[in-house]
Parts: C-alpha cells; structure tokens; sequence
C-alpha cells in the first residue's frame, strides 16, 4: 500500500532531484525555450517542500493538493498550470484514502495525465512532457495487468518514461514554446519531458525500493 509517508517521500525526493538538476532543465530550456524551466520548477518544488512541512498527519490526497496548488501558484509558465493540474487531479483520484493499493495509485496518476491532456491539449509525439508520462502509466497498466509487483511495476514505468523522454530528441515541437521553433526545435531533448521522466525515477526508486523491502 502506498500511504502519506511514501507520497511525502516521494515529493521529497522529487524535489531533491529537481534541484540536483535545475541547471541541466534550464539548459534543456535554453536550446527550444526561454530558460526557465529548472529554475521555476525548482522554486515550486522548494515551496512544496515547505508547505508539506507545514502538514503534519496529512493524507495523500491532501498532500497531492497541496502539492497541485503550490505548483500552480508558484512555477508559472506552460509547466506550472500543468503539474499543477497532474497534482490535483491525482489528489481528486485519491479522495480522503489513507492507503493505496498499487492499481488506485496506477488510476490517480492516469488521472493526472487526463488532467495534463485536459488543460494543454497534447498528444503524443508533440515533444513535451507528455511523452515521458503517457508511456510511463501505460507500462503501469500493463505491469499490473502482468501481475508484477509494485516494484518491478515502477521500475518499468520509469524505464518507458526514460525511453519517452529520449524519443522527444528527434521530434518537432507541436506545443508551447518550443512549437514557436518549428524545424528548429528538432534534435533537443525536452525539457519537460525530461523533469517528468525525474518524477517516475523517483517514483520507482523511493515508493518501489520501499515496497521491496
Ligand atoms: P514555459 O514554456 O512557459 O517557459 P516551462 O519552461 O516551465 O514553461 O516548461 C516547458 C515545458 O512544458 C515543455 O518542455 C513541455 O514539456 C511542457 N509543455 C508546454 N506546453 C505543453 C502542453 N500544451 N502540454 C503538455 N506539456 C507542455
Ligand atoms: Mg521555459
């Protein structure tokens, strides 16, 4: 079961990772963008952090909320409203449960994709953080329509996420700003694909690992 602790640990360690790799994210940014995307999501994962901090005995969806509305109000940008918007939709997903088993976890985060679909109206291919999520919660879906546990179930997620994000190298941007680069923007990895890709690490590594043991 995937409770309060192991959602806190890991945005916690989302955060960590975002940090870590504020500077490759705004470099990322600069090549088909305007450079902000590891410095905005790194300001809005700090605030999070903080803001979680601030909620002891929290539950998932509470700390999913939270999670949504500081993205929201603090990231700006096109990545802003949407992990925003994946946040609060997985919070809404999750309702005021203690504990999820892996398959309500697995619908919370397609709910968070629906969400991000919803607002910025991406398909796949487009080259944006789509590329790394859509086929993360595919290989999800799959692992445990296989029957795998949780871990190995993460573990591929967050390889399709890998694969994802390095598939958006090639590709023309179709959405936001790097769209406004046409041919240009073929042969730079994503920026957001590439955060989101970090948020299914981490996921794997922290709620998986935990699990494993
Ligand atoms: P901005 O482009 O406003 O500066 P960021 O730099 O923080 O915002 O984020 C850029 C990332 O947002 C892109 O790399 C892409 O992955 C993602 N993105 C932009 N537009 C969309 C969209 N319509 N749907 C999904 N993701 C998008
Ligand atoms: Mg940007």
């Amino acid at each position: 079961m995937i409770d309060a602790t192991a959602v806190r640990a890991w945005l916690g360690a989302f955060a960590r990772e975002v940090a870590a790799n504020r500077v490759l994210l705004t470099q990322l940014d600069a090549a088909i963008g305007d450079a902000d995307h590891g410095t905005n999501l790194d300001r809005g994962m700090t605030d999070v952090v903080a803001a979680l901090d601030d909620l002891a005995d929290a539950s998932p969806g509470v700390l999913l909320k939270t999670t949504g509305m500081t993205l929201v109000r603090t990231v700006g940008g096109a990545s802003g409203p949407l992990y925003g918007t994946f946040f609060l939709r997985m919070s809404a997903a999750v309702g005021d449960a203690e504990a999820l088993d892996p398959a309500r976890f697995a619908a919370a985060l397609r709910a968070g994709l629906d969400g991000v679909v919803g607002r910025g109206r991406a398909q796949a291919g487009d080259k944006t953080m789509y590329d790394a999520l859509a086929p993360a919660c595919d290989a999800l879906d799959a692992a445990f329509a296989g029957r795998l546990d949780l871990a190995t179930a993460l573990q591929r997620a967050a390889t399709a996420a890998d694969v994802g994000r390095d598939a958006t190298t090639p590709m023309l941007a179709r959405k936001g700003r790097a769209s406004y680069l046409g041919e240009r923007s073929v042969g730079h990895q994503d920026p957001g694909a590439t955060s989101s890709a970090l948020l299914v690490a981490t996921l794997a590594r922290v709620v998986g690992a935990e699990k494993a043991r």
